[in-house]
């Protein structure tokens, strides 16, 4: 039976909570839902009919934040105060960001280089995942105000090239904010969602997903098969969007009245009035053929060829990347069945014209290109909200997953291009007699040597109880949740110790990176294998010498002096080859030592069951 609420606050009766899809974008953000009457998803509108948030938090001068239009009225007059781009400093250091540190008008802290950047406001600072929280507080209080009922779980989009700690860095922002992330996911995925792609079971596709919006660019190259996306390549330019065009208009139009840029830089306000206009034309010209004004006492116009014609570098840029996207994704132009055209900039005519000829079909854009990814992210809550049943979407690891084995193997639980969510697990046991901790270090990337990898997290799993090397059995478990974040734990099965921990790793991997890690593994291959076999050697090698000690130790009457002599020698050969790093040898002189302790293995077998049988009463 289902369950009505009553809103105390209002008296109003309340629906089942519903989750929401956000887009938290660079320039704008959004909420959307599944409309509970016509099925279909659509972007929550305030009185003023727009959907669209402006990402921007002004602080004021009692530190109190304002976020959206309000906000963005600040951006000329009260720069300091005024954060724009916040999600540009997500999971990043200041290392990252300093080849465009001029990009920011406001402070953002240099003096620890490496770790995670924050923003001075005054006397305090913040984190780019607190900046963001006041964003998607706003969303949610806006969304509550029009729905009328708490809002407290939410699906939100990020690009597909965002990294595991950018990603960990959104989740953080929605918790701060009081929502409950249910689950993170890539914007072109969600784009492809609000067209209805990928919701067919047996649907296979490969799109291509174009987003050009007020200051990035990206490409996504995806194919969809059986549910699952999967990002195949990405490509773009997170400097480059409907800003410059907007720029590429202010100077056109200076150039017209013959005043020099560098004239008005300084003065603010008509610095202001000037992007305005400039960004009244480009939309104007999105439908219409000529745009006229007047400003500051000139008549400026400009015409759709003129736009296109100063425009058209940067278009070309844009297609460059598509190129570029193809190739990593080793498919040709003939491969993609769909193109999806995302962001308020791909209204612009020639950017339109010039994607479909690039791509030579016609694009998808129907559904509004600022609300697309909010609605796919609307789409993907109704799925998780078990009101599209038949559908479970899925992403895969881009990379194995695994810990670190005796000798500095890789020993993969996960491996790469599984499904996510995602179990594995498998049991360890200890070296030494007594031991009481492990060392659990967890690595990512193909590679044999965890040395070649790379170190996600590493915990020292303690108060295993004191029992023979060998005897304890840890199983350590590897969850990857929906989100692509992985926990880790450990447990004891005899005696039930368990800890665990969960991987944020504070830096991830950009797809590049994940590319080389790629490559790498099949330009060493043949040497890993080299390497790997040697270690495995080395190990069982120094496991036999360690074995033999204990038990000449525990056995001496049991051995003859010419069989103490001999295996004295065979262990010493046995070390010497260790040391030698050989492994072939190796191999031969754990035979020999074999071959000499053999007999008195089973002598020393023999008596323990015989002595075991004497005990008995047969
Ligand atoms: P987004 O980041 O996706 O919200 O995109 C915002 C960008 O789209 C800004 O640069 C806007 O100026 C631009 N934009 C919005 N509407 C239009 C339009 N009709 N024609 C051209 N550009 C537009």
């Amino acid at each position: 039976m289902a369950k009505i609420g009553i809103n105390i606050a209002t008296g109003s009766l309340q629906q089942a909570e519903m989750i929401v899809g956000i887009d938290l974008g660079t320039t704008n953000s959004l909420v959307a839902i599944i409309h509970p009457e016509s099925k279909q998803p659509v972007a929550l509108k305030e009185f003023d009919n727009s959907s669209l948030v402006p990402s921007v938090v002004h602080f004021n001068e009692f530190g109190n934040a304002e976020v959206g239009e309000q906000a963005k009225l600040f951006l000329e007059t009260d720069p300091a105060n005024t954060i724009f781009s916040a999600k540009r400093l997500m999971g990043k250091s200041f290392n990252d960001l300093k080849e465009n540190a001029n990009f920011f008008t406001y402070k953002v802290i240099d003096d620890n280089a490496d770790s995670l950047v924050k923003v001075q406001i005054g006397d305090r600072f913040y984190s780019p995942i607190e900046l963001s929280s006041f964003i998607l507080k706003e969303l949610k209080n806006r969304a509550e105000h029009i729905l009328k009922t708490p809002v407290s779980k939410a699906v939100i989009t990020v690009p597909a090239y965002f990294n595991d700690a950018q990603r960990q860095a959104t989740r953080d922002a929605g918790k701060l904010a009081g929502l409950d992330v249910l689950r993170i996911v890539n914007e072109p995925t969600a784009a492809s969602l609000a067209y209805g792609m990928g919701l067919q079971k047996d649907e296979e596709k490969t799109i291509a997903v174009y987003d050009l919006g007020g200051g990035t660019f990206d490409v996504s190259i995806l194919k969809i098969a059986g549910g699952i996306f999967e990002v195949l390549s990405t490509n773009g330019d997170t400097y480059l969007g409907g800003d410059d065009f907007d720029h590429a208009i202010m100077e056109f139009f200076l150039g017209q009245i013959g005043v020099p840029f560098h004239e008005i830089n300084n003065d603010k306000s008509i610095l202001q009035s000037l992007r305005l206009i400039a960004e009244s034309a480009k939309k104007a010209l999105s439908s219409a053929d000529k745009f006229s004004a007047e400003w500051s006492g000139y008549n400026i116009t400009i015409t759709q060829q003129q736009f296109n014609d100063i425009i058209q570098p940067l278009v070309h840029r844009t297609i460059d990347c598509c190129a570029k996207a193809l190739t990593d994704a080793k498919l040709t132009i003939t491969d993609i069945n769909a193109v999806i055209m995302v962001g308020g900039s791909t209204r612009v005519p020639l950017v339109k014209d010039s994607v479909s000829t690039f791509f030579g079909q016609s694009v998808n854009d129907s559904v509004n290109p600022d609300e697309v990814v909010a609605l796919g992210a609307a789409v993907q809550a109704d799925i998780l909200a078990g009101n599209n049943k038949d559908f479970l979407l899925l992403d895969i690891t881009p990379l194995s997953l695994g810990i670190e084995t005796m000798g500095g193997l890789m020993d993969v639980l996960i491996p790469r291009n599984a499904k996510i969510p995602n179990k594995a697990g498998r049991q360890y046991t200890t070296q030494k007699d007594g031991q009481g901790s492990m060392r659990i270090s967890v690595f990512q990337g193909e590679r044999d040597l965890v040395q070649h990898n790379r170190k996600l997290a590493e915990f020292n799993f303690t108060g295993i109880p004191g029992m023979p090397a060998g005897m304890p059995k840890v199983e350590v478990t590897f969850l990857i949740n929906a989100d692509g974040i992985l926990s880790v734990s450990a447990k004891e099965l005899r005696s039930g110790v368990e800890q665990s921990i969960e991987v944020k790793p504070q830096y991830g991997l950009t797809d590049a990176e994940v590319e080389n890690m790629l490559l790498d593994s099949i330009t060493h291959a043949k040497a890993d294998m080299a390497e790997r076999a040697l270690v495995e050697a080395r190990t069982e090698g120094e496991q036999i010498l360690d074995v033999t000690e204990k038990f000449i130790a525990k056995n001496t009457t049991l051995l003859t002096k010419a069989e103490l002599i001999a295996t004295g020698a065979a262990m010493q050969n046995l070390q010497m080859a260790i040391t030698l790093n050989d492994k072939n040898l190796i191999q031969t002189k754990i035979e020999e030592l074999n071959e000499i302790s053999r007999p008195f293995a089973e002598r020393a077998m023999d008596a323990a069951v015989s002595g075991a049988l004497k005990g008995k009463k047969v």
